[in-house]
């Protein structure tokens, strides 16, 4: 392989972030070359991502009825271990994870072991799993680069900033889709009304999250365990523009932002480029046609999921696992109409009033408490019809 030839598992390759890393792949086929592909049940797209990329290994939760004739060179692995398998049977330099929910993080605990960085867009790894992976990373002496676009931006400003002590991280949020709702709209809010989200265009679930803006908390303990920052010192601000994707603030009061237009291909491709920064086709920033940049403070009172996610945090142990597994409950059900909007965070917080204070060991601890989570919210689902 060339020197700066790596080679990358792309884990969540039909999603939102799979498809645009993929684009970043065919733009530099000199330095990058896909040692797997990952993905949950469109085998279809599968298919033709393969035959584009050529992967060594390649995984799909459900088998399919027949793999088609072309592609049977390729190490095929099916089950909800998949993307373990796949990092196994093909190691690669860097692992993309960007499977969605905590059924990436058995991934990104595997590819710690055999990739020598992992590229984490999957925030719910580090939600549940976060103290261990994150230990774990230190110990085998893992690169973890930020994918989602705000840690990615507190990356960047951190790598300017050169080791200087560092006072708070702010973290900028959009606001999400229904950002100017009234209470007594939101609660019954469509399907089709969250997932018109106004400027990132995301999978499903990361979308609905950030209407409940449980999106922003999820982010408030990645930062945490990411940079070992205490939450005391996370801000969030409402950003409406989506132009200033973070910031950090110094002991002197001086800020540093990052900017850019709201295009993921920036974060993934500083992630798998890293050290080096690689053009990606997103436009160029031109501050005199944004016009105006806005911020506002979080209104808490219509959104209470970002300060349940701190809070669960701030309890520690099995919460933040509940809150995380009892919202992928929550959204699920949601999104298949059978409970309304205004039901997604009561649900999570009941679940959370209904765990217990209680260690969190190891990575089967982390799936023991999210399955103990899921049982009670779902049984709340049941209460509730909608
Ligand atoms: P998506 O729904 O578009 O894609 C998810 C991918 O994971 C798909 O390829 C799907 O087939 C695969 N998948 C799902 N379950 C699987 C399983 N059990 N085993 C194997 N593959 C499985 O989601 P997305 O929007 O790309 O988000 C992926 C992750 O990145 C999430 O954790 C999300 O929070 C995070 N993220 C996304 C964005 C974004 O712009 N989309 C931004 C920041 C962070
Ligand atoms: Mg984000």
């Amino acid at each position: 392989m060339p020197d700066n030839m790596r080679s990358i598992a792309i884990l969540g390759a039909t999603g939102s972030i799979g498809t645009q890393a993929l684009d970043i792949v065919a733009r530099y086929p000199d330095r990058f070359r896909v040692a797997s592909l990952v993905a949950g049940t469109r085998a279809d797209e599968l298919f033709a991502l393969a035959r584009r990329f050529h992967p060594r290994a390649a995984g799909l939760l459900e088998e399919p009825a027949c793999i088609p004739d072309d592609l049977k060179d390729i190490e095929w692995v099916f089950g909800p271990d998949c993307a373990v398998q796949a990092l196994k049977a093909a190691p690669a330099d860097d692992a993309l994870c960007a499977i969605v929910g905590i059924a990436g993080l058995d991934a990104v605990w595997t590819a710690l072991d055999v990739c020598s960085r992992v590229l984490l867009a999957n925030k719910e790894a580090l939600v549940t799993g976060g103290a261990l992976v994150m230990e774990k990373a230190r110990r085998l002496g893992r690169d973890m680069l930020p994918v989602d676009s705000e840690h990615s931006a507190i990356f960047q400003c951190l790598q300017a900033a050169h080791g200087v002590p560092v006072a708070k991280l702010i973290l900028t949020c959009s606001g999400g889709a229904l950002r100017d709702w009234d209470i007594a709209r939101m609660r019954t809010a469509r399907v089709e009304d969250v997932l018109a989200h106004p400027t990132w265009n995301m999978g499903a679930k990361i979308t609905v999250d950030c209407a409940t803006r449980i999106n922003k908390g999820l982010e408030i303990i990645e930062a945490h365990h990411l940079f070992s920052m205490p939450l005391s010192r996370i801000d969030v601000v409402i950003h409406p523009q989506s132009i200033v994707h973070s910031m950090i603030e110094f002991e002197d009061g001086a800020v540093l932002a990052q900017m850019g237009h709201p295009d993921m291909r920036g974060p993934i491709s500083v992630a798998m480029g890293f050290p080096q920064r690689l053009a990606h086709g997103a436009r160029p920033l031109d501050l005199t046609e944004v016009g105006s940049l806005t911020f506002e403070k979080p209104d808490q009172a219509r959104f209470p999921c970002m300060e349940l996610a701190r809070e669960a945090q701030r309890m520690g142990g099995a919460h933040p696992i509940a809150l995380n597994g009892a919202n992928e409950v929550a959204v699920e059900a949601f999104l298949k109409r059978e409970i309304a909007f205004g039901q997604i965070c009561p649900i999570i917080e009941a679940t959370l009033e209904k765990t217990e204070v209680c260690d969190i060991r190891s990575i089967e601890d982390v799936h023991a408490a999210d399955e103990a989570a899921r049982r009670t919210a779902r049984s709340m689902l049941r209460r509730q019809p909608c």
